[in-house]
């Protein structure tokens, strides 16, 4: 066993934290009030971090999960108001879904345009009746001699306004016939279609990416942008969702490791009854079990990584595996802003603390974005009980 990152993998964290430290992190406010600008967008494709794990003849860097795990890691360091990083793993993810599943006229149309940070590429699965069951989603797709015409609505959908200002769209899963998980399939549908209306949703947090309703009226496109076999969606989701995941619980550590820095550097210089905070053994143990929970979620996370780069050998275990890193990544992130949010008394709770903008981000990942906790902790019992 060896728990060392390659050379490749240290001098990859080095070089984007020194960048990411120098042109992400003085935004996080700025893009908390106007979302991530698009010089930076395009400026940080220069570094081959948009959709990395996807093939090279697609401009991607067919990067390994562990690689893009450390990319999720070090951006949300960066912007632990967990926009970019959003953006990031959608991309990554589905990236990969759309590069793996995908015929090779979708994926030369828009697969370039995202590795090169000039579109944006997510996931629409979640419907207005529910997010979790997703084997009884109900938008309709039906093909109609080259086309696929589709009818229905899609909600809390990340990245819908960049798509419409930037250009891209959503891997969309549509019901193609009624059996169950059996009868979802995967279509490419670019924003700015015809027949396509959509409604911003004010989030409380991660105010740097829009979330939105997506509704399809008699939207028609063309069939060639289905992505994999007819009804095999449902199962090409699962994997998008296994590797987006990972990097879910990759970006809560990054941001649990920047706030924690944080809040021990107040812990050093603020002082009550005569001595700095450090020095109170209640607030220096709770710091103890915090470091101690971030580096176990850590080791997990990167656990979960390495097996999907091995995913023939671990097919089995992945599903557990990656249900578990996301149970557990962005339940630390949240107990480490809510305990350094403590420790800065008043000024914690201030904007200019910077916590709260953390904080509201995090609880994305904790009430559903990317699979509900309840689904991973079903997910985990199935390994167990079959
Ligand atoms: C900020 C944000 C961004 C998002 N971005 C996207 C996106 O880009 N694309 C997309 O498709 N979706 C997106 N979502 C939606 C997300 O995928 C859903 O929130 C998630 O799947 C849960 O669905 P739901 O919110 O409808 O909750 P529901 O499915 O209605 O569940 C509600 C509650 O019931 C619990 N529950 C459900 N079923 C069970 C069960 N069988 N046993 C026990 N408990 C259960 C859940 O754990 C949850 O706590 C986003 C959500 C958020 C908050």
């Amino acid at each position: 066993m060896d728990f060392e990152f390659s050379e490749e993998e240290t001098l990859f964290r080095e070089e984007i934290r020194e960048y990411l430290t120098k042109n992400l992190r003085p935004m996080v406010p700025k893009i908390d009030e106007s979302g991530i600008p698009r010089s930076f967008v395009k400026d940080a494709s220069k570094l081959g971090i948009w959709a990395m794990p996807v093939s090279k003849d697609v401009g991607g860097q067919e990067a390994s999960f562990i690689m893009s795990s450390i990319a999720a890691e070090e951006i949300a360091r960066a912007d632990f108001s967990m926009a970019t990083v959003v953006m990031f793993l959608l991309e990554s993810g589905w990236g990969y879904v759309l590069d793996k599943y995908g015929s090779k006229s979708i994926r030369e149309e828009v697969l370039p345009r995202v590795t090169s940070g000039d579109w944006f590429l997510g996931i629409a699965s979640t419907e207005p009746s529910g997010g979790s069951d997703i084997g009884n989603i109900k938008t309709r797709a039906i093909r109609e001699n080259d086309k696929y015409v589709i009818n229905g609505e899609k909600s809390y959908i990340s990245g819908v306004l960049e798509a419409k200002d930037w250009g891209g769209g959503h891997l969309t899963l549509v019901r193609t016939s009624p059996n169950g998980n059996k009868g979802i399939s995967m279509i490419y549908v670019p924003i700015n279609e015809e027949g396509i209306e959509i409604a911003k949703i004010n989030n409380m947090g991660r105010m740097g990416i829009s979330s939105a309703i997506i509704r399809y009226n008699n939207v028609k496109i063309p069939a060639k942008n289905i992505v994999g076999e007819e009804n095999k969606g449902f199962y090409q989701a699962m994997d998008g969702f296994n590797h987006a995941r990972v990097l879910v619980s990759a970006a809560c550590i990054g941001a649990s490791e920047a706030i924690f820095d944080i809040g021990i550097e107040y812990l050093k210089n603020r002082e009550a009854f005569g001595k700095k905070l450090k020095d109170f053994q209640s607030i220096a143990f709770e710091a103890a079990d915090l470091k101690t929970r971030i580096e176990m979620a850590r080791l997990l996370t990167y656990k979960a990584a390495w097996a999907l780069d091995h995913e023939e050998k671990y097919k089995s275990e992945i599903p557990s595996l990656v249900a578990m890193t996301k149970m557990v990544g962005p339940q630390v992130a949240f107990d480490v802003v809510k305990s350094v949010m403590m420790w800065m008394g008043a000024y914690g709770y201030s904007k200019d603390a910077l916590i709260e903008i953390a904080f509201r981000g995090i609880v994305s990942y904790i009430v559903g974005a990317e699979g509900a906790l309840n689904i991973m902790r079903i997910i985990i019992s199935k390994g167990i009980f079959g």
